[in-house]
């Protein structure tokens, strides 16, 4: 329902939160964030209120100034800590919003392979999927690149990797996404309010597009992966 990430200069927990507290106007059943830390992916998540997630924080904090953040509105699998987001698959944790139509074909494809999903939701699949290409032999971008070549259905997601501090991918097709350009950060909204606090500096993904985020910028592709130049705009919301 709600999709946050940052790449800062700053520890990434504290403005995760915040920007998810921006999103809560929406909605949600569960929530959660994923960082990482010293070279290190690992993820809290907590079902109800933005402020159990925030408790779970204070007695097992989550350092690192790389991070996503989800508030979570339940289609597929139950409201439970386990089907909440950031789901994770090897060096790979996604944030989702929306649905994958074909989940189901794709999850017994990846169970064929060896690839057993942990959780009821149609997001854990695409962790999967990532997972399997690295396993392959793919990098990050060329395995979320490969990976959102099969997703049906209407969604935006971002990917965190582990052993990636600068890095983020997001992409959009037929759910809102906001890129936000800080000084030397970067941040990805699922709307341009949750990064009100942030930076007032966004660019909107087009339908169809994904995007390689890292501090020193955005790099847009189109569904046809052709470089996109997309326009930044000035927002005016209150932080
Ligand atoms: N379909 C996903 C799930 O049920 C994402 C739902 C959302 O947009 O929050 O976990």
């Amino acid at each position: 329902c709600g999709i946050v990430g940052v790449l800062g200069n700053h520890e990434a927990a504290p403005l995760l939160v915040e920007a998810l507290k921006r999103l809560e106007y929406r909605g949600y059943d569960s929530a959660g964030i994923a960082t990482v830390n010293n070279g290190q992916l690992d993820r809290r998540r907590a079902v109800g209120k933005l402020v159990n997630l925030s408790d779970l924080l204070v007695h097992e904090p989550l350092a690192g100034k790389a991070g996503i953040g989800h508030t979570r509105w339940a289609t597929h699998g139950a409201a439970t800590v386990s089907n909440a987001h950031p789901h994770k698959a090897g060096p790979v944790a996604v944030v989702h919003n929306g649905i994958i139509e074909n989940f189901r074909d794709l999850r017994e494809q990846l169970a064929a392979a060896g690839y057993a999903q942990e959780s009821q939701t149609d997001t854990e699949t695409v962790a999967l999927l990532v997972r399997q290409a690295m396993d392959a032999g793919a990098g990050p971008v060329e395995a979320a690149r490969q990976t959102l070549k099969r997703l049906h259905g209407a969604f935006a997601l971002c990917f965190l990797f582990d052993g990636q501090e600068d890095l983020l991918i997001a992409a959009r097709k037929g759910s809102p996404l906001a890129i936000g350009h800080g000084t030397g950060e970067m941040f990805v909204g699922s709307d341009a309010i949750a990064l009100a606090p942030m930076t007032d500096r966004i660019t909107y993904l087009e339908e169809g597009d994904w995007a390689v985020i890292t501090r020193a910028g955005a790099e847009i592709f189109d569904d046809h992966d052709r470089r996109a130049n997309r326009a930044e705009t000035r927002i005016q919301i209150d932080a």
